[in-house]
């Protein structure tokens, strides 16, 4: 396969079946395809995401949003299983727009504390006709102490958010007991593992799985963090706004 490819969606489509193994019907292609040029068309007017050039967009957005949760790559049975997932601080929808393209398993709700990105996602959501899609207007640390989604979810997602502790404070507060958080990192380092542990330790969890892998086209290293949620997380947890990147638990 010529690397230098990507540019197009049947180019990516080729890409995804030997990396994902997995390919994109003809609805979802058209509904990636959509969602591109709807970010496009409103990166015009609102800051969503500087990645706008297809090949890139279709690598650092819509590939990575969906290797995370690509099954066959990890031996998780948690992510067969899952039924709801949350996407915290979404942005312009990553990874959680994908995601609920993809999976139509999923029921996926995006969280983002930015009202106009939580516009942006609304209007995504009905202009793609996505049914199992659906946003919360809000910050983690209030949302997690809330009856409605606390220990309501089987996964949770967390890409470019905090640091890896406060987005283990984010996440888990909101996922079930049994349930994974899926944390999207760039480079991983002994120091980052340890104040992790830390962190997940406190809140419930365990670090059940690093994922090591490169992108498919500029062969970036990326790492997916698992962390698997086994006792309940105390009540202390997620603490009030702003203290958790403060005061981060490591
Ligand atoms: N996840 C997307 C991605 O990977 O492209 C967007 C990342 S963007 C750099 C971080 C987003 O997280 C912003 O949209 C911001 O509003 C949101 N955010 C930051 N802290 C948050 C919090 N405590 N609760 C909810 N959203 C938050």
């Amino acid at each position: 396969m010529d690397r230098e490819s990507g540019g197009t969606l049947p180019e990516m489509a080729e890409i995804w079946q030997e990396t994902l193994n997995w390919q994109p019907t003809i609805e979802q292609g058209n509904q990636l395809q959509k969602l591109y040029d709807l970010i496009v068309l409103a990166n015009r007017q609102i800051n969503l995401t500087r990645i706008t050039e297809p090949k890139e967009f279709w690598e650092k957005h819509l590939w990575d949003s969906l290797r995370g949760v690509a099954p066959q790559q990890h031996f998780l049975p948690e992510l067969n299983a899952a039924g709801s997932i949350i996407d915290i601080g979404s942005g312009a929808g990553f990874p959680g727009l994908p995601i609920g393209i993809v999976f139509p398993h999923y029921q996926v709700t995006l969280l983002d504390s930015t009202r106009k990105k939580v516009n942006f996602i609304n209007s995504a959501i009905e202009k793609l006709t996505l049914s199992n899609a659906t946003t919360i207007l809000g910050r983690a640390e209030e949302i997690g102490q809330q009856t409605p989604y606390r220990e309501k979810y089987d996964l949770a997602v967390i890409r470019a958010v905090a640091s890896a502790p406060v987005c283990s404070e984010y996440t888990l507060p909101l996922i079930k007991k049994g349930g994974l958080a899926i944390i999207y990192r760039g480079t991983w380092t002994q120091e980052e593992n340890q104040n992790l542990e830390h962190a997940a330790n406190i809140l419930g969890a365990r670090i059940e799985l690093i994922d090591r892998f490169t992108t498919p086209l500029t062969k970036s290293v990326r790492h997916c963090v698992y962390l698997k949620k086994v006792l309940h997380t105390p009540i202390s947890f997620p603490r009030p706004v702003g203290v958790p990147i403060q005061n981060p638990l490591c």
